[in-house]
């Protein structure tokens, strides 16, 4: 099963990629982590990404798509994987067409997972509590440039896979369980 999982911050993609991972028993791919972890490590990446995460501005794009090119090469990912955070930008997408045509391989769906704008922040702040100030990026400033962003560069994604892909819009509102429910209808359709 190869999939994206799509939607603003705070929409719950971390969570129900996690289910994912449990039910199709594929590896998480989340640029995001990864790029957490290269600042923890202090890898050159992770020096370059560190103030641009922080002020919610997205990593270029030849940065994430070295990473995703490089970790779907994993033997891991041979046998499907649930990318979450990424592709964020249409030449990402573009980019990622590419890797997966090179490999012969293609997507099973696109998940999209839609939330209210008022629950995001809701949610965010939930977090930012329960990290303990663990993620630079989970303040109500720097979010609203993350959903600015994702208004303007990643929300334009959702056309593009409706014309390429298996676009599933799912109601992103629902319980934890109701909403990992509704997306696994929706792959097993
Ligand atoms: P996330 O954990 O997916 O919310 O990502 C946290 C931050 O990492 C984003 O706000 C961006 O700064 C950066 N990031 C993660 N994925 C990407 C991506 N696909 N393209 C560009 N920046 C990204």
């Amino acid at each position: 099963m190869r999939i994206i999982l799509m939607g603003p911050p705070g929409a719950g993609k971390g969570t129900q990629a996690r289910f994912l991972v449990e039910r199709y028993s594929i590896p998480q791919l989340s640029t995001g982590d990864i790029l957490r972890s290269a600042i923890e490590a202090k890898t050159p990446t992770g020096l370059q990404a560190k103030h641009i995460m922080a002020r919610g501005d997205l990593v270029p794009d030849e940065v994430v798509c070295g990473i995703v090119a490089e970790r779907l090469d994993d033997k891991a990912a041979k046998n499907g994987f649930v990318l979450d955070g990424f592709p964020r930008t249409i030449a990402q997408a573009e980019a990622l067409d590419e890797i997966m045509e090179q490999k012969g391989i293609s997507l099973d769906a696109v998940i999209s997972l839609e939330v209210e704008p008022e629950a995001l922040i809701e949610r965010i702040k939930t977090r930012a509590v329960e990290s303990g100030g663990g993620r630079a990026d989970d303040n109500v400033e720097v979010l609203r440039n993350r959903l600015d962003v994702y208004h303007e560069l990643t929300k334009p994604l959702l056309a593009y896979y409706e014309r390429h892909g298996n676009l599933k819009t799912i109601d992103g509102m629902a319980s934890i369980d109701e909403v990992s429910a509704a997306i696994a209808r929706a792959l097993e359709k």
